[in-house]
């Protein structure tokens, strides 16, 4: 995977920081708070022991851990800050009042990391090994997106290609939908010129999901692998994306709402493509 990021600071030590003006307070709220922040520093924050431990346990490299007083005397919050200072993060050692003020919560969570982004290139993108890769055509909405990538995680497919204008994947919100899941799904940024030239040598079979597809999900084919694109919540499948498919399937309704939800639509269609390889 490719990584991106500033220079680290001091590596591996620990810091105690009882100023809310502390340079490193601000630089934490701003990855919060503002994409350009991530996208300048290529770092993110998520929030919480759990995704620490998934991070760190997939490689992701933490820049910093913060840490609030209670992790004090929490076993697996200590092991985690002694995994992350040995590979060099700085532990920073906050009270509750700002760790409160970092992430703007009341009740925030114990552990706080600051991790490099990562995502893949398209070009290293290849079907071999490969049942299904999902591409969304200009997801808008975090919690869209982190359900998606989780749901891939849990149905096994290969990763999610952000095609266009999409959601940032490492917005705070987005990272916490994806309860952990973005450690171990592989991301993928592209325009939309470069997706069609990939979709036209796709190997596969190029699925699309349409509210205007003729074929019912439940009928239609998916020779492996396959590549399943989904719609914009607004706008649905852009018509180039869509004339790129092979086929354009549609999942039945039966009430009076327009549409599902993306991520619904995503999970009903992914679940059927890895039926055969899905098992309790
Ligand atoms: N107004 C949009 C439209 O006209 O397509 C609605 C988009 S819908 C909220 C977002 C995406 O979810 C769609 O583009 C499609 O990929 C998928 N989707 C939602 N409901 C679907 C259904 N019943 N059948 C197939 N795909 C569906």
């Amino acid at each position: 995977m490719s990584q991106s990021g500033t220079s680290a600071p001091r590596a591996g030590s620990v810091k105690q920081i009882t100023s809310h003006s502390n340079p490193l307070v601000k630089e934490i709220k701003g990855l919060i708070a503002q994409r350009k922040h991530r996208t300048q520093s290529g770092l993110f924050v998520a929030e919480g022991l759990k995704l620490a431990t998934d991070a760190m346990g997939a490689g992701w490299t933490v820049r910093y851990l913060v840490l609030g007083p209670e992790a004090k005397d929490n076993p697996v919050a200590q092991k985690a800050a002694a995994t992350a200072k040995a590979r060099g993060a700085m532990i920073l050692e906050v009270n509750t009042a700002i760790l409160s003020a970092m992430t703007r919560k009341d009740n925030p969570q114990m552990v706080v990391g600051v991790y490099e982004q990562q995502t893949v290139p398209l070009s290293s993108v290849t079907a071999a090994g490969a049942t299904v890769w999902i591409a969304l055509d200009r997801v808008r909405d975090p919690g869209n997106l982190g359900t998606i990538i989780r749901t891939a995680d849990a149905a096994g497919a290969s990763g999610v290609i952000l095609v266009g204008d999409c959601t940032d994947p490492f917005a705070v919100e987005t990272v916490r939908a994806t309860m952990g899941s973005l450690f171990h799904v592989p991301l993928v940024k592209c325009s939309q010129e470069a997706f069609l030239a990939f979709a036209r040598n796709w190997p596969g079979t190029v699925v699309g999901t349409h509210l205007e597809g003729s074929v019912d999900y439940r009928a239609a084919t998916y020779p492996e692998p396959v590549l399943l694109t989904m719609g914009n919540e607004q706008h649905g499948l852009g018509p180039d994306i869509a004339a790129a498919c092979r086929t354009l399937i549609r999942i039945p309704q039966a009430g009076q709402a327009d549409s599902l939800n993306l991520a619904v639509a995503t999970g009903i269609a992914l679940y059927e493509i890895r039926r055969p390889h899905l098992e309790l």
